[in-house]
């Protein structure tokens, strides 16, 4: 089955297209400098960034487009508002606001939602999550350009869903995000539900390499890995060194591919 996709393009790499088989993505890269060459992707990593700190966003972002990469950064819908609560300690950092949000996602990134206040929504009752979550898009439809919420990815606030929560989400978005196994399948048609690990509150860079170790040794997965600030910034922080060395690393890998859950899951067009 041969299916295709469009990358993200940067002013360098003008196009990238990608074919989808069950168990390998083949993936012909055309750049604009008339080289190419064929990538037969086993393994796709994606790092899920969460909360909307500022600073590591911007520095994210940048760290990525070094690489010529699309990251993965879900915001909370009303985290930029006076009127916002802060979860916890661990929220203490100015977050970025729309105007930031939607530089980020004309520079190529994703932008997912990630709550509209970040409650637990596994600790509500299901209405009263549902409101949540349709405030959530409310606010992302009339904030962040090009927004659709059918084909969003919704990422769980701690990870924490229920199942019938997901089962009403599932109808409402193209996936959502929750805690459970981070090595998934590679992406398949109608792949609503994501897993994925996180760490912390300290740093996590080891147990980041682990887990990207654990991918590597499999045949073929997608490896999601819930990350959140850089540096110093969030719960369970990675240093921008190891992103950086991460990224570098990764990108020399013929098999592996570095994708943001949405454009992962748009591999089947
Ligand atoms: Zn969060």
């Amino acid at each position: 089955m041969s299916l295709l996709y469009q990358l993200h393009c940067t002013r360098r790499m003008a196009l990238k297209t990608m074919a989808l088989s069950v168990a390998s993505i083949t993936l012909p890269i055309t750049l604009t400098n008339c080289r190419s060459k064929q990538k037969s992707i086993r393994h796709i990593v994606t790092l899920s960034f969460d909360d909307g700190f500022k600073q590591s966003s911007i520095r994210t972002a940048e760290i990525y487009e070094k690489y010529h990469l699309s990251a993965c950064i879900n915001v909370i819908a009303s985290a930029h508002l006076n009127t916002f609560r802060l979860p916890n300690e661990y929220h203490k950092w100015p977050v970025g606001d729309f105007g930031l949000w939607n530089e980020l996602k004309a520079r190529g990134h994703e932008i997912m939602p990630h709550g509209y206040d970040h409650s637990n929504l596994s600790q509500m009752e299901l209405s009263k999550a549902k409101d949540q979550i349709m405030r959530c898009f409310d606010v992302f439809s009339r904030e962040l350009n090009g927004f659709d919420s059918k084909e969003s990815v919704f990422n769980f606030p701690y990870n924490a869903s229920t199942p019938e929560l997901e089962n009403w989400l599932a109808e409402q978005v193209k996936a959502f995000r929750t805690g459970g196994d981070p090595i998934n399948p590679l992406p398949y048609k109608n792949q609503k539900k994501l897993t994925c690990t996180s760490y912390g509150p300290e740093n996590i860079d080891n147990h980041l390499k682990q887990e990207i170790e654990r991918l590597l040794s499999r045949p073929s997965g997608w490896l999601i890995y819930n990350t959140h600030g850089l540096d110093d910034e969030g719960w369970g922080p990675m240093t921008s060194k190891c992103l950086d060395e991460t990224l570098e690393r990764l990108i020399k890998i013929d098999t592996v591919a570095i994708l943001p859950a949405g454009r992962a899951l748009n591999t089947l067009g």
